[in-house]
C-alpha cells in the first residue's frame, strides 16, 4: 500500500508518514492551526472570497464548488447554522478520506472551524460511515485535545467565537453519503434524500442553513488560508485547483492512496509507471473505471496514448468523470460483464427504495444480469439492460439511480464482446 505524492509537494498526505502526526503536538509542529489564527483575523467575507478564488471543488464526489456553496448560507439568518463534514465515504474505490481521518485527523477539524467562522456556525458534526466505526476514538481523542487548548469550545484563540464539533455515525447505508440523506441521518431519521430545493445552505440540518463538505474538502481549507486561494488554485487548473488524493486499486502493482497536482498528465503515466511500472504480471490494460463506481467505465483506447488530465474537465473530455478519484484498474482477464453485474448488486443492495425507478428498476438489473450469468442469455438482453437503465437514468429521486445506471449503459458501449460472449457461451 502506497501513500505518496506525485508531482507535487505532499499538502493532503503531509502528515502521513509523520509518527504521532495525529496528535495535536505533531499537528501545531508541522504547522497545524496556524491557518485558522490567521483566519480569525480575516472577514467571514474575505475567507469565503479565498475560497473562491481557490477553485476548490468538492471533493466527495459531485465537484461543487466549495466557496459558492459557502456563498449560499443565509449568514444574516436568525437560524443557528451548522457545519456538517461527510466521512460517510462509501464508494467503491474510495479509501482516502479514512487516512485523513486516521492520521490527520486535525486537519479536518481545522478546516471545519475555520468553515464555522466563515459561516458564524457555532455546531458542527463529523458523519462517518458505520463502517469506519473504529476511526471514531481517533477523532475524538483529537477534538478533546483541540478543546483543552482552547482550539475549540468557548472564544476560541481569543476571538470571541465559539464552536463544537461532535462525531456521529450512520449504519453503513451508502446513500448517507448524498448530503441531504446524511441530514435525515443525523437528526434520527431513516436515511432518505430530501427533496431539493431547498438546498441544505438554505435549510439544512434541523431546516436551518447547513454546509456539508467531504473530508478532503475540508483538509483543503487550511491550505488555502494559509497560501492564499490563488496560489492553492495555480497549482493545478484554473478550473480545478489545487491538489487531489487518488486512491487506486486493482491490478496496478502498487495500489494506494497518491496525491497528484490537479491536471496531471497523463493518466496512462500514472497508471502503467507511476503506481509500480505496467500491471501486475505484466498484463495488459483493459479497463478503468477512475473516479468511483459511480462514472462511466473507460476502455484501454480511451487511455492509451490520449494524454488523458487528471482533473474534473480532462476526464469529461475523455468520457467519464472525476467523481471521487477512486480508480479501479482491471488487466485484461477481467470480465466486464461480470464486474459490471457485481456493481449493480452492489446499487440494487444499497438503493434505499424510496422511489420506484430506482427500487423496481435496480431488482430488474440484477435479474437479468442472473440470468445471463446462469446460461440463459438473450441477444436482445444488452438492449433490455440498456432500456431499464433508460428508465431510472433522470427518473430517479436521487444521484444513486443515474450511478446505478451509467456503469451498464458504459460498459455495454465500450465492452459488447464481454456481453455478445456470455449469449452464445452455455
Ligand atoms: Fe432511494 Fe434510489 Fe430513489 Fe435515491 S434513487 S431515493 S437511493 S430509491
Amino acid at each position: 500500500m502506497e501513500i505518496k505524492a506525485i508531482g507535487c509537494e505532499p499538502l493532503q498526505l503531509k502528515r502521513m508518514h509523520v509518527k504521532d502526526g495525529h496528535t495535536l503536538k505533531v499537528y501545531q509542529e508541522t504547522g497545524g492551526y496556524k491557518s485558522l489564527k490567521k483566519a480569525v483575523g480575516m472577514s467571514q467575507d474575505d475567507i469565503i472570497n479565498e475560497v473562491k478564488a481557490s477553485s476548490l471543488r468538492g471533493r466527495g464526489g459531485a465537484g461543487f464548488p466549495t466557496g459558492m456553496k459557502w456563498s449560499f448560507v443565509p449568514r444574516q439568518s436568525p437560524k443557528p447554522k451548522y457545519v456538517v463534514c461527510n466521512a460517510d465515504e462509501s464508494e467503491p474505490g474510495s479509501f482516502k478520506d479514512r487516512y485523513l481521518l486516521e492520521r490527520d485527523p486535525h486537519a479536518v477539524i481545522e478546516g471545519m472551524i475555520i468553515a464555522g467562522f466563515a459561516l458564524g456556525a457555532s455546531t458542527g458534526y463529523i458523519y462517518f460511515r458505520g463502517e469506519y466505526n473504529y476511526l471514531i476514538h481517533i477523532v475524538d481523542a483529537a477534538l478533546e485535545e483541540a478543546r483543552a487548548a482552547g482550539i475549540l469550545g468557548d472564544n476560541i484563540l481569543g476571538s470571541g467565537f465559539s464552536m463544537n464539533i461532535h462525531t456521529h455515525t450512520g449504519a453503513g447505508a451508502y446513500i448517507c453519503g448524498e448530503e441531504t440523506a446524511l441530514l435525515s441521518s443525523l437528526e434520527g431519521f431513516r436515511g432518505h434524500p430530501r427533496m431539493k430545493p431547498p438546498f441544505p445552505a438554505v435549510e439544512g440540518l434541523y431546516a436551518s442553513p447547513t454546509v456539508v463538505n467531504n473530508v478532503e474538502t475540508f483538509t483543503s481549507v487550511p491550505q488555502i488560508i494559509e497560501m492564499g486561494g490563488t496560489v492553492w488554485r495555480d497549482l493545478g487548473t484554473e478550473k480545478s485547483g489545487g491538489t487531489k488524493l487518488w486512491s487506486i486499486s486493482g491490478h496496478v502493482k502498487r495500489p494506494g492512496v497518491y496525491e497528484l497536482p490537479m491536471g496531471y498528465s497523463d493518466m496512462e503515466k500514472f497508471i502503467m509507471e507511476d503506481c509500480g511500472g505496467m500491471l501486475r504480471d505484466d498484463k495488459k490494460l483493459k479497463a478503468v473505471i477512475p473516479g468511483g463506481s459511480s462514472v462511466y467505465i473507460m476502455n484501454a483506447d480511451q487511455i492509451l496514448g490520449k494524454n488523458v488530465t487528471l482533473d474534473y474537465e480532462g476526464l469529461v473530455e475523455a468520457g467519464s468523470m472525476l467523481g471521487t478519484g477512486g480508480m479501479m484498474v482491471m488487466d485484461e482477464t477481467v470480465d466486464i460483464m461480470e464486474s459490471t453485474k457485481n456493481l449493480t448488486e452492489f446499487y440494487r443492495h444499497e438503493s434505499c427504495g424510496w422511489c420506484t425507478p430506482c427500487r423496481e428498476g435496480t431488482d430488474w438489473l440484477v435479474k437479468v444480469f442472473n440470468r445471463i450469468a446462469d446460461g440463459g442469455g438473450r441477444p436482445e438482453d444488452a438492449q433490455l439492460l440498456l432500456d431499464i437503465c433508460d428508465n431510472i437514468e433522470g427518473k430517479s429521486f436521487c444521484p444513486l439511480g443515474d450511478a446505478a445506471a451509467w456503469p451498464i449503459q458504459s460498459a455495454i458501449k465500450r465492452f459488447p464482446e464481454d456481453f455478445k460472449k456470455w449469449i452464445n457461451k452455455f
